[in-house]
């Protein structure tokens, strides 16, 4: 607590009246150590690829200079750091923006079944440079949400990459639109595993929802890490997938935006299944 006094009133005998303000410091100390552990991730996170850039150019202009070989398979991390960075540059400000306009509530007509495609059509050369076999089961007549379509691509993109990314070749990975009444509780797939709620909507009672499932066959995430996915920068320790760790926390944002909900379901050695609840309109839910 802080408190704060200022006279208000002072008479000939001194002071009459007083205003005293108390404040709960907790929540704006909270949000300035998040903020400053932020910058401090982000930093760390820039400059591993930049000190190791630097290295190489120093290697370049000593030892490797007149070795072609070397020089080549040297140029070629580079170029893979820089892109690194690149990435975590766009993360970075695609979080920033999307938290700038949390507040706004997106207004454009999103047709899902549409976007999904786009994303599939997209994750295309990624799908064939994993060996991964995707497949889509939108439900027809799903109807349009109110939202952010750049956004929502995001997200969507978002989830299909993770799955793409973390299954093994020849693994299978399934997009599904369909309506929900409601968000359900996060279930475990099997007796392995578990499943919980990462964001939950604060919707009125009766709002109707559209689920978007992205579910792979891959390696699963383990219990302990799955309450700490959608923070920024958390990465499973042990899994090299060249990410920025910022992909879950996009994802948790955007569906705030649009009051909608996301839950992770899990099983190690099975599989995960993320699922992203979307409002409907009232009107449109009302009929639905
Ligand atoms: P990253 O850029 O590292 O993929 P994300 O925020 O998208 O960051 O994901 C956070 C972490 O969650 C990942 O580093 C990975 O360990 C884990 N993860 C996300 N999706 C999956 C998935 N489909 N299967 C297994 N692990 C996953």
């Amino acid at each position: 607590w802080r408190a704060f006094a200022r006279p208000l009133e002072a008479g000939p005998e001194g002071l009459r009246r007083l205003v005293v303000v108390l404040r709960d410091e907790t929540d704006a100390r909270r949000t300035e150590r998040m903020r400053a552990d932020f910058l401090a991730n982000a930093s760390h996170e820039l400059r591993t690829p930049l000190a190791s850039l630097a290295g190489f150019v120093e290697t370049l202009r000593t030892h490797a200079k007149d070795d072609p070989e070397a020089r080549d398979k040297f140029l070629g991390i580079m170029a893979q750091q820089a892109t690194r960075m690149a990435r975590l540059v766009d993360d970075l400000l695609s979080l920033s923006r999307i938290e700038l306009n949390e507040h706004i509530a997106p207004s454009g007509k999103v047709e899902l079944a549409r976007t999904i495609q786009d994303v599939v059509d997209a994750v295309r050369p990624l799908i064939e440079e994993r060996g991964v076999n995707i497949t889509t089961d939108v439900r027809p007549g799903v109807t349009p949400v109110t939202g952010d379509r750049d956004q929502l691509v995001q997200v969507i993109q978002n989830l299909v990459d993770n799955a793409v990314k973390y299954t093994p070749k020849g693994g299978a990975v399934r997009i599904s639109l369909e309506p929900a009444a409601s968000v359900e509780a996060a279930r475990a797939p099997s007796r392995s595993g578990v499943g919980l709620s990462l964001l939950s909507p604060d919707a009125p009672e009766g709002q109707a929802f559209v689920v978007i499932r992205v579910t792979d066959d891959g390696p699963g995430i383990a219990r302990q890490h799955l309450p700490r996915l959608s923070e920024r920068f958390y990465r499973v320790e042990g899994q090299r997938s060249g990410g920025t760790g910022l992909g879950l926390a996009i994802v948790k944002h955007v569906v705030n935006r649009h009051r909608g909900g996301l839950t992770v379901e899990s099983a190690e050695g099975e599989g995960t299944t993320f699922s992203v609840y979307l409002p409907l309109a009232p009107a449109v839910a009302a009929q639905a």
